[in-house]
């Protein structure tokens, strides 16, 4: 390995641990609730919410929770539904609370993670720490898209481009006009963008275009109840609006402490996320390296 691979490695392990640092502070009860027929969103346990679509021999699972413990509870409530066997899950992304639970799976229970997210996982597991997930890492990724129709359901895995993190999947039910989002949506709380794992503000504002161009009429994401388009519309125009407020700043010469003086914000405690305007900050400021 480089120098600056074991560095992007390195970055990219205290990127994924500390990646949960916003979850909910006290775990609560798990609870599976019904969207549609056969499709459940999940929350409560140890991580971010999950969800699942029970088909007529199978189930898909979307996100693994943040624990084996919270992940088998979610097994359980599975199968107060149906006897039939987790076949997939699928990875909205490599952040820890959606990630970290697939310890408490089967074996054999097939993975699928965008290519970038499987990237994000192995360089975090080398960490031997994560020893138990390595035989977790996915094992079926895809670029931009691939069904993933089981018996009864029509399933659509999406990659809009970099916007939480690099290998962000949109989980598509065309029928029941339902997508889960992960961390691409956060109500609440200003946006993460993982800058480590090569996410970025200009990438998420278009990924939210393209859910909102989708034909669906339910959002679950990793830390919200379900939403509606009014909501995630709502999120576009106030991001696209910080963007061109601090690129104007950016226009007048203002340094990041002006900046984020303009935005009333102060730095938090814990520096390890830096602000949403921060890391637009960067975005608009940065050069690209001068060739060698
Ligand atoms: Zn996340």
């Amino acid at each position: 390995m480089t120098n600056q691979a074991t560095l992007i490695a390195g970055v990219l392990a205290i990127a994924f641990l500390g990646s949960f640092s916003f979850a909910q502070p006290q775990p609560t009860p798990l609870a599976a609730a019904q969207l549609k027929d056969g499709v459940y969103w999940v929350k409560g346990g140890s991580g971010a919410n999950t969800g699942f679509i029970i088909g007529r021999k199978e189930v898909v699972v979307i996100d693994a929770k943040m624990n084996a413990e919270s992940a088998q509870a979610m097994l359980a409530e599975i199968r107060k539904l149906t006897p039939n066997p987790v076949k997939y899950v699928v990875l909205t992304h490599s952040d820890g609370d959606h990630v970290e639970g697939l310890s408490g799976f089967p074996k054999g229970v097939t993975v699928v993670a965008q290519a970038n997210a499987r990237k994000e996982m192995e360089a975090a597991f080398k960490d031997p720490k994560f020893s138990a997930l390595v035989p977790y890492l996915p094992s079926e990724t895809f670029a931009t898209d691939r069904p993933l129709n089981i018996e009864g359901t029509r399933i659509s895995l999406l990659h809009f481009g970099p916007a939480h993190t690099s290998g962000d999947v949109v989980v598509f039910l065309p029928d029941q006009k339902i997508a889960f989002v992960g961390d691409l949506v956060f109500i609440g709380r200003d946006p993460l963008i993982h800058r480590q794992k090569g996410g970025t503000s200009v990438g998420l504002a278009e990924t939210l275009r393209k859910i909102l161009a989708l034909d669906a009429d339910t959002f679950v994401s990793g830390h919200n109840d379900p939403l509606t388009k009014t909501e995630i519309r709502a999120l576009l125009a106030a991001i696209v609006e910080k963007q061109a407020k601090v690129k104007a700043l950016v226009q007048e010469g203002k340094s990041l402490d002006e900046v984020k003086a303009a935005f009333g914000i102060a730095d938090a405690p814990d520096r390890r996320w830096p602000s949403f305007i921060e890391v637009v900050y960067l975005e608009f400021t940065e050069r690209p390296a001068p060739p060698k």
